[in-house]
């Protein structure tokens, strides 16, 4: 695979094999166009085999302003880069590839978990009990952030409980595991971060919501489709929700700030989600 063609403006891209699937284009393109950046996002089809020369082709390019990561490459780009932020062994995975100060040198980060967070972001979680389902990559970055906001217990509601309670332990998060048949505990936070109601999986248990405190908030990381029959179901029950775009917005804007310089527009988030749902 060749990445010779040099780039003619400064150009951050997504890199995933598959990776036409992205969002990431759309969406960054949309705030240098809100901001009146001449500049480009672009994705870019590389496989494992092609990393090291993508990541040498790149470096060598004073234009490229850096790249995100989607899978299967999460892991091993880390092997490309430096990770400062140690997120091999906390979220455990880079989903940015930015350059540093030294432009030979590559640092990785992961704006996930700061993603996933921002919407709660006026919520103070400490001491509070949350219910997490799904025991992925999604759910690794979503536990990450609940233990930096002091979040009390967490319940993992997870198909495989020995993957499960070894996440709980490597996040060093406080909690037990359950399984898909058992009542719903009572928790502040319900965040669904496994794949069931996204369009194409089966979807969730029905839960009987009812046993939520009426403060609770249910938000789900599946944003195709954008209103989950578990936020449906909230929504009904009078509860706040959060729905998957607001991850996928949240994590982007970290990114853009750091390709780019500069932060995301205020008040355009609105436009922003009627593009990605059109
Ligand atoms: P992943 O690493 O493949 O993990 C999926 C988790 O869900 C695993 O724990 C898996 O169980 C569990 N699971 C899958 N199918 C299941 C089933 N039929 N019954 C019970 N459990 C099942 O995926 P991920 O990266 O964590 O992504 C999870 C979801 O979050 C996806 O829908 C993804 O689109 C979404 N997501 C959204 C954002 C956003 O920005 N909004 C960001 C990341 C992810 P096992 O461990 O037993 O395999």
């Amino acid at each position: 695979m060749s990445f010779e063609t040099r780039f003619d403006r400064p150009t951050a891209e997504v890199i995933g094999d598959p990776v036409s699937h992205s969002k990431s284009p759309l969406i960054h393109r949309f705030w240098l166009d809100q901001l009146g950046i001449d500049a480009d996002y672009q994705s870019c089809h590389v496989t494992a085999d092609a990393l090291a020369t993508y990541f040498a082709a790149r470096q060598d390019d004073p234009h490229w302003r850096g790249s995100n990561v989607t899978i299967p490459h999460k892991l091993a780009v880390l092997d490309f880069a430096e990770d400062r932020g140690d997120v091999k062994t906390s979220i455990g995975a880079a989903n940015t590839i930015i350059r540093g100060d030294n432009p030979n040198i590559l640092i990785a980060t992961n704006t996930d978990a700061a993603g996933f967070y921002a919407p709660l972001s006026h919520s103070d979680l400490a001491g509070r009990e949350a219910l997490v389902i799904g025991a992925g990559g999604a759910a690794r970055a979503v536990l990450f952030a609940l233990a930096r906001a002091d979040i009390g217990k967490v319940t993992l509601m997870a198909r495989s409980p020995l993957k499960a309670m070894a996440l709980l332990a490597a996040l060093g998060v406080k909690g037990e595991v359950i399984g898909f048949d058992a009542p719903l505990p009572p928790a502040d936070l319900l965040i669904n971060a496994s794949p069931l109601g996204m369009a194409g999986f089966d979807d969730l248990p029905t839960f009987d919501l009812g046993r939520l405190p009426d403060h609770a908030i249910v938000y789900d990381l599946v944003y195709a489709p954008l209103e989950t029959g578990l936020l449906a179901s909230a929504k009904a029950r009078g509860l706040e929700t959060i729905d998957g775009l607001s991850m996928l917005i949240g994590q982007a804007a970290l990114a853009f700030e750091l390709f780019f310089g500069v932060a995301v527009p205020a008040d355009s988030e609105a436009e922003l989600r009627n593009r990605l749902m059109a």
